[in-house]
């Protein structure tokens, strides 16, 4: 039997409702995630990104799919089960870094927190903290203020309070979103370095394709679905889904006027698809 994969996403539907909007923020996502992977997800804003994050560290709920993470069903799971996941399996960096930070904590009591809060005896907290902190080579700024350093070295501490209580899962958004990229280039090899020394899974969302192209695998999310995927064989391939849905790329659809309609066919093991309009006899060449 082959190995489940780590994160396992499959069709899952989040609609966010006012009073008179319905938004479909996410309208059927199939994603899967193997155990040690770093995974970038790309995509336009509002994109759905963000929404499938906040699935993933359960603080919120899809209203319709499955999301099983590490063998544990976090949809189906009690309050229980999810304020444990959130606690001790999983690490999040908000997209604004003064988010991760708290007011008045020096950056090693940042660290410590989530570890103290967990009921961690302060020794050991303050110990994992330091270990943390030297990991994300900040030992010697641990007495420092985290809101008065510099957008990188602030990022590297939200980082470690991430990892505060060693979670094997890393969700990011946007995690160099706010620095330059001599800054982003040091953030992307740090997550590297954590990934391999504390046996991380990390997802991150990133606009930036030099940052995506750091990570083993793109996955781009359009219109709340799964849309294509670039893997270490750099082919980008279009992601089909369990029902058959596929996303063809504007740029293609463009180029052959690809409107509502096409039909499809088989040629020579592969599937054609060819615009078609009301009127028009389906075979394109008789117009
Ligand atoms: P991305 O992170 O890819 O930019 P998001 O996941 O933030 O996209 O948003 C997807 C869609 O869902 C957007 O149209 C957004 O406006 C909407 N949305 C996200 N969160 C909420 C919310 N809490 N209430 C209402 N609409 C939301
Ligand atoms: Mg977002």
């Amino acid at each position: 039997m082959s190995q489940p994969a780590y994160i396992a996403a499959a069709n899952l539907v989040r609609i966010f409702r006012s009073d008179e909007v319905e938004t479909f923020a996410l309208q059927g996502l199939d994603l899967s995630v193997e155990h040690g992977e770093m995974v970038a997800l790309v995509g336009p804003s509002g994109a759905g990104k963000s929404t499938f994050l906040n699935l993933l560290s359960a603080l919120d709920r899809p209203d319709a799919g499955t999301l099983v993470v590490g063998g544990l069903d976090i949809v189906a799971a009690n309050d229980r089960q999810r304020a444990e996941y959130r606690r001790s399996s999983v690490g999040f960096l908000w997209q604004q870094t003064t988010r991760n930070l708290i007011p008045g904590l020096t950056a090693r009591e940042n660290v410590a927190l989530p570890a103290l809060l967990a009921g961690i005896a302060p020794a050991e907290a303050y110990a994992s903290a330091d270990e943390l902190l030297a990991a994300v080579e900040m030992s010697d700024h641990r007495h420092r203020d985290p809101l008065r350093m510099s957008g990188g070295q602030q990022q590297r501490i939200a980082i470690a309070t991430a990892l505060g209580c060693k979670p094997p899962l890393l969700l990011a958004d946007e995690p160099t979103g706010e620095v330059d990229w001599a800054s982003a280039e040091r953030i992307l090899a740090l997550l590297q370095r954590l990934r391999r020394d504390y046996a991380l899974t990390i997802v991150l969302v990133t606009h930036d394709v030099r940052v995506a192209e750091a990570a083993d695998r793109t996955i781009a999310i359009r219109d709340g679905r799964t849309s294509s995927e670039r893997g270490a064989d750099d082919i980008e391939t279009v992601v089909v889904d369990a029902a058959g849905r596929l996303q063809l790329p504007g740029e293609l659809r463009q180029r052959v006027g690809l409107g509502s309609r096409a039909t499809v066919s088989a040629v020579d093991g592969a599937i054609l698809v060819k615009p078609w309009s009301p009127g028009s006899t389906g075979e394109g060449s008789h117009d």
